[in-house]
């Protein structure tokens, strides 16, 4: 069934880079383009060491450790992004994934599958862009994408059969545990998880508690991270775009309702993990 040999992945981003790992761990040639070169190079340098830190636990060899890094092929332009799947991990924006597609879909020839791990947007509406929406569905990777075993697979309104049977292979086959979702605005985890991170900034907003108290007592009552701790590693920026984008999409409804602090954040360039300072500040 699963007839792909090769994927191409959009976004060389945290997402992007861990998409990248587990397709090529899985013996996939894998293609990773971004717009930006030092994004390209800073998603390479993460896949190389995480690669060494699965050797240094002894889960991989040296020589698949090589053998993982040579199956990647690093690309600059959008026109080159030919695959046999392709998995577009670029900024949670409609028009600019929309955008991309349309050009994906006149370079790649009809067999191939386009595919989107957007969090929040309906596979549905990003796929109203392309010609041939019955090869486009949704495949949700969840951070980070190598060590999460669940992936949600997503079968827009015009999705075919063959497409949606072809991605759910393709994430089985790299070890993934698949649930296939709807496609509602955030399909089922993050529609659940919002409410992890709209609350707790609320609670921080009306001074209830600070972000360490808050992330203190979350973790302490069983969470493995608390909220702010989960919004510096997802990105303070994908998981406030993701936030705006649901609170749209469910009409305005005040319960998703995006948070000024976060907005604040996300102006200042303070995106978390990825920029070197969130809520926490990190080591280079
Ligand atoms: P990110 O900001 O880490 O990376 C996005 C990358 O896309 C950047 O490197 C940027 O240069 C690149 N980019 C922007 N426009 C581009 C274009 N037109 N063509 C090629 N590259 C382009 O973002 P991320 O966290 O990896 O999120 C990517 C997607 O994955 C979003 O749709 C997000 O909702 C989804 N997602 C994110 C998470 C998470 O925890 N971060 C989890 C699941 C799904």
């Amino acid at each position: 069934m699963n007839s792909i040999k090769t994927v191409g992945i959009a976004g060389a981003g945290v997402m992007g880079a861990g998409i990248a790992y587990c397709s090529a761990i899985a013996g996939y040639g894998v293609l990773l383009f971004d717009t930006r070169r030092e994004a390209l190079d800073k998603g390479l340098l993460y896949i190389r060491k995480e690669l060494e830190k699965a050797q240094a636990k002894g889960k991989l060899t040296a020589d698949q450790v090589e053998a993982s890094l040579q199956r990647i092929r690093l690309c600059e332009k959008a026109e080159d992004l030919v695959a046999d799947l392709i998995i577009e991990a670029v900024v949670e924006k409609l028009e600019v994934k929309q955008d991309l597609f349309r050009t994906l879909e006149s370079v790649n020839g009809k067999e191939s599958i386009l595919a989107t791990n957007t969090s929040s947007i309906p596979v549905t509406r990003i796929a109203s862009a392309l010609q041939h929406p019955e090869r486009f569905a949704g495949i949700h990777f969840f951070n980070p994408a190598h060590l999460m075993k669940l992936v949600e697979v997503i079968a827009g309104a015009r999705t075919n059969h063959e497409t949606l049977e072809n991605s759910r292979a393709f994430a089985e086959s790299l070890g993934k545990t698949v649930v296939l979702a709807q496609d509602a605005p955030g399909f089922i985890v993050n529609r659940v998880a919002r409410h992890y991170y709209v609350e707790a900034l609320k609670i921080m907003e009306e001074d209830v508690a600070g972000f360490e108290a808050i992330d203190r007592l979350m973790e302490s009552s069983g969470f493995r991270m608390g909220p702010f701790r989960l919004m510096d590693l997802i990105g303070v920026d994908t998981n406030y775009s993701v936030t705006e984008s649901m609170y749209n999409l469910f009409s305005q409804d005040g319960k998703f309702r995006p948070s000024r602090i976060q907005k604040q954040k996300v102006d200042a360039g303070l995106h978390g993990r990825k920029s070197g300072e969130g809520f926490y500040r990190y080591e280079a």
